[in-house]
């Protein structure tokens, strides 16, 4: 069954128009659907159907349905986790790819997709000042960026002990000894168990009152260990203090790991770029695109200063595989087949460019101090340094907070998540998109004070 391009035009012109709604409806929307209009999708739940269904229906049937049952990440009020909302360039960049439909494992099978990842890498390690001659892969996030780094460290560091893990496997290896800090991000150490090395074979590092690595705790170092550093703590926004700990551990050979999900990008702005003075000194990095860059879902980002390892520890051999000597993104990642992330990757980053970026990284930044500053007057406490874009606020006992933030969520103006900052509960803003405006920000502080105020006991 071949569409024609009549059909063509009629389906995809359906779906700008119903996506186009979607956006322009989303700064009205509740920001998170209620459960009935979730609970709605059960009706789908049946046996698998026996006839097919014409695309045009099916378009129809999820606008209507499923549509509403999303989170608005679109609108600029979405305040969980540190989630961006794809950019315009973004976006219209995905429609393209998805038409295209290129396998981009190898520059065989997407010259298109080849290219422009190897140079939406290249341009991720040009505006994060890493080392001219490192080189990655584009994956899912930095779950699979952190493990991506985790193998090409485990492969250097068994090899240097002359032992080939990819060949030989783990049982019976020389020791791969990890240091995180007591701050270590949740993905990290799924990472780790996923490659192998456990996850709870660690020495961890105790922090400072802000979640920073305490250089003066780190254990001893030898050549067999792989330290990871972060920037951007998940919760405060905190960056390890990198340079010294890459001292101390290449004195001695260790490797060196940052997780720079999304702290990494404050680099991009002259004026947040000290915070992450030494980070490049460090051996790999794992980073999101689609956080604080604002490229659609999904987009992480792994650059190794040598890429060499991580080429080992990805390669495969098969007959019918090319090995031409040019750029197969399947030599650096995990997947073979897999989509053109880094045509999307390197359309956010085109439509930014260096000034784009810079301002998006600082406009973010500043409301996050405006959430702070207006927070704190309203008689609440910030409990870290807002020194990017991630704010705490407690609003005193842990169940008023974790009351204020069921009803800010249930109210739908803005969407703001609870966590656990070093035994105070808190509620967690991460200002992390390009859609979020002054009036955003206006709006959401007035449904935050609200909730808080119906909540005083
Ligand atoms: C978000 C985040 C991750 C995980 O990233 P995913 O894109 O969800 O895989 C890892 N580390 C830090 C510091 C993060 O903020």
């Amino acid at each position: 069954m071949r569409d024609s391009t009549q059909q063509y035009r009629a389906l995809l012109s359906q779906v700008a128009a119903r996506a186009t709604a979607y956006l322009e409806d989303a700064q009205a929307r509740r920001v998170a659907p209620d459960d009935e209009v979730v609970g709605r999708l059960r009706q789908w739940d049946g046996a698998f159907p026996d006839e097919p269904m014409d695309a045009l229906a099916l378009v129809e049937m999820l606008d209507s349905m499923a549509g509403p049952a999303t989170v608005i990440n679109a609108g600029g009020r979405f305040f969980g986790f540190v989630n961006g909302g794809a950019l315009p360039g973004s976006l219209a960049a995905s429609w393209l790819v998805n038409a295209w439909d290129q396998n981009a494992g190898m520059m065989i099978s997407s010259p298109a997709g080849a290219v422009l990842e190897e140079i939406a890498l290249r341009w991720t390690a040009e505006i994060l000042g890493l080392p001219e001659g490192c080189g990655g892969g584009i994956v899912t996030g930095a779950t699979m960026a952190n493990f991506s780094a985790i193998l090409a460290a485990r492969h250097a560091i068994l090899m240097r002990q002359g032992w080939d893990v990819e060949i030989d496997g783990l049982f019976g290896a020389p020791p791969v000894d990890v240091v995180v800090s007591d701050e270590v991000h949740a993905s990290f150490l799924k990472a780790l168990s996923l490659a192998g090395l456990g996850r709870e074979r660690v020495r961890r590092v105790p922090v400072d009152g802000q979640g920073r690595m305490r250089t003066d705790r780190l254990p001893k170092l030898t050549p067999h260990t792989l330290v990871a550093i972060q920037a951007g703590n998940v919760n405060t926004g905190s960056f390890d203090p990198a340079g010294e700990i890459c001292d101390d551990a290449h004195d001695i050979g260790a490797w060196v790991h940052v997780d720079g999900a999304f702290g990494l990008w404050a680099t991009a702005s002259p004026t947040y770029r000290h915070l992450t003075d030494g980070f490049a000194k460090a051996d790999s990095w794992a980073m999101d695109g689609h956080k604080w860059p604002n490229a659609g879902y999904d987009c992480g980002i792994v650059l190794v200063r040598e890429a060499d390892h991580l080429r080992a520890a990805m390669s495969a051999s098969a007959a019918y595989l090319v090995s031409d000597g040019r750029h197969n993104p399947m030599n650096y990642a995990p997947e073979m087949s897999r989509r053109a992330r880094g045509i999307e990757l390197w359309a956010t980053l085109r439509s930014l460019g260096k000034s784009g970026l810079a301002a998006l990284i600082e406009r973010t930044c500043s409301y996050a101090q405006r959430f702070a500053e207006d927070l704190r007057k309203a008689g609440f406490t910030i409990l870290n340094e807002v020194v990017i874009n991630q704010v705490l606020v407690s609003f005193g006992k842990p169940e008023r907070t974790l009351a204020v933030v069921k009803k800010v969520q249930d109210e739908g103006t803005c969407w703001a998540g609870s966590t656990l900052w070093q035994g105070q509960t808190a509620m967690r803003i991460s200002v992390s998109s390009w859609a979020t405006t002054e009036a955003d920000v206006d709006k959401s502080l007035a449904a935050i004070i609200r909730a808080a105020k119906e909540t005083e006991t």
